[in-house]
């Protein structure tokens, strides 16, 4: 039975995978990404029965669509939202404000979880899921028989820290990042090395963010390493992770039809993109029937995405700097001088984006498969497509895409690309002509641009949701870059109290001398014999 709540993987075309297999494994076996069988359609009554609908009770209600009862009964899911959510400090977990009334011009604030990032709404589920299902396993079993998770990451910033604050304190689950000593934002390492729960694990090491990347690889293939320690990873492709997005596109836009007490309003939702995860929510809630005008994709100078949706063609360019966070850069590109461009929007340094290959998989079902196909060959068909898309962006580092999937890709999405100069530039332009004096974020300030663009050669007319994804306070420099010398400016007016002790708060870090593996596998297990003691 075709059902979305079984799940299956954009490479294979074998199917059948259940929720807990998804969260628990992250990535196929065959190195696709897993999707739903089938997107679920809404409710008739959805736009009535859900439009007072808390944040939480939203996230139920859409969470049940995906994951079957009998893999998690209701009271559980019920109990593992609450908990994701109490973390947050607003209220309405991701507020709706709007920058300028005149203009339509609406930011969706998702940077109220303990990071002060987007990635927690996402993390913070994901950590209680993966104890969710290992206490489970574990129900009954002695200490020595019980299932054990190790789970380790390397970090220029924002992922580390949003998978720390998800993970810490959870039962059975150890987590290890690794950091550039020295190397990343002090704010940013304060955030993790404060965090002194016992199965948090910083490891600083002597080395660049590529060497950290490289030794956590080294570790993944290490298979005597893995066995023995039931290595996990938190990366951006984890299917749980797409699903929590999908909530606030939701909540806002019932935040907005309140606000304007509009049942028919079609709002447009500007994204700051870099691995494609939080627009491919997007995409999701709009697949499932949510009336949305447009996705925009909005990128830095990293613009892989926006070139694709210019021409067809999506190509990893020659640009010299450092890999990117997150990102499964191709085979050999960094050896020939391929890297991402370091940009004032760090955490949308990309080289590609990880989980555009399931948008792909979708273009290729719809456009290169037709409905009067047996639904089965038609999965198969689009994953053949995206096993050879993908063999292609190994071998020659890029594909074109038929014209049928670019117009399939256009009708859903469009795309800006927005320069360094242009992000602080807008981060000026809103704090001094916006409603409230608003201090946009570097990455927030990619999709406003964009949303901005819009409105020079479209007009006010429809109303835009930019995403804001991270706090301003997190990404200071390209704030003060912008901003400083401003009548009425000071930085210390955005700082939160929670950044303030930071500096001062104890911290627990261990040092790693060099950026050798077999260095890192023996702290990794020096610590880990410690955390049982
Ligand atoms: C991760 C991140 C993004 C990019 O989101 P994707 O899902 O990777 O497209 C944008 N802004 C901030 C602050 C982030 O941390």
């Amino acid at each position: 039975m075709v059902s979305a709540q079984s799940y299956l993987s954009t490479r294979g075309g074998s199917s059948g995978f259940s929720f807990e297999d998804t969260v628990l494994k992250g990535l196929a076996s065959d190195g696709g990404l897993f999707i739903p069988e089938a997107i679920p359609s809404l409710p008739t009554d959805w736009q009535t029965t859900w439009s007072t609908k808390t944040f939480q009770e939203l996230a139920f209600s859409l969470f049940s669509l995906y994951i079957s009862p009998s893999e998690i009964p209701s009271e559980d899911l019920k109990r593992l939202i609450e908990k994701s959510y109490s973390t947050f400090r607003a209220p309405e977990i991701t507020p709706l404000t709007t920058l300028r009334k005149s203009e339509n011009l609406h930011l969706l604030e998702l940077f109220h979880g303990p990071t002060f990032a987007f990635k927690d709404v996402a993390l913070q589920f994901v950590g209680n899921l993966f104890e969710y299902f290992l206490s489970r396993r574990n129900e009954g079993k002695s200490a020595g028989e019980k299932e054990t998770l190790t789970v380790i990451g390397a970090t220029s910033g924002d992922t580390g820290s949003a998978a720390i604050y998800g993970l810490r304190g959870k039962e059975d689950i150890s987590v290890f990042i690794l950091h550039p000593k020295g190397k990343i934002s002090p704010i940013q390492e304060a955030q993790m090395t404060s965090v002194l729960d016992k199965n948090v694990h910083n490891l600083a090491v002597v080395g660049t963010f590529d060497n950290c990347q490289d030794i956590v690889k080294e570790l993944f293939a290490d298979t005597a390493f893995n066995a023995r320690h039931k290595l996990g990873a938190v990366n951006s492709i984890n299917w749980a992770r797409i699903l929590a997005q999908i909530v606030y596109y939701f909540h806002s836009y019932f935040a907005l039809q309140k606000a304007y007490s509009n049942k028919t309003l079609i709002p447009r939702f500007v994204v700051p993109t870099g691995n494609f995860g939080d627009v491919l929510a997007g995409y999701f809630a709009k697949r499932m029937g949510l009336p949305i005008e447009k996705l925009v994709v909005a990128t830095n100078e990293n613009d892989i995405l926006d070139r694709f949706w210019k021409s067809g063609t999506y190509e990893i360019h020659a640009v010299s700097g450092k890999e990117a966070e997150g990102g499964i850069p191709a085979d050999g590109a960094k050896a020939h001088g391929f890297g991402v461009k370091e940009t004032l929007s760090p955490a949308m340094d990309i080289l590609v984006s990880s989980n555009f290959e399931r948008l792909l998989w979708y273009l290729a079902f719809e456009r290169e498969t037709t409905a009067d196909q047996d639904l089965s060959e038609r999965q198969k068909k689009a994953s053949e497509k995206v096993k050879e898309m993908m063999v292609a962006l190994k071998t020659q580092r890029g594909f074109s895409v038929t014209p049928a999937m670019l117009e399939e890709a256009k009708s859903d999405f469009d795309s800006e690309r927005v320069s360094d100069s242009q992000i602080v530039e807008t981060i000026r332009e809103i704090y001094t002509a916006s409603d409230s004096k608003y201090v946009l974020d570097p990455h927030s300030s990619v999709g406003v641009t964009a949303a901005l663009r819009h409105i020079a050669s479209n007009g006010t007319q429809v109303h835009q949701v930019c995403l804001s994804t991270a706090h301003p306070a997190k990404f200071s420099h390209a704030v003060d870059l912008a901003l400083n010398g401003i009548d009425g400016y000071n930085f210390d007016d955005v700082l939160p109290d929670q950044f303030k002790g930071l500096a001062v708060a104890e911290k627990r870090v261990e040092d790693v001398a060099k950026a050798d593996k077999e260095l890192v596998k023996e702290v990794v297990e020096r610590l880990l014999e410690g955390g049982k003691a």
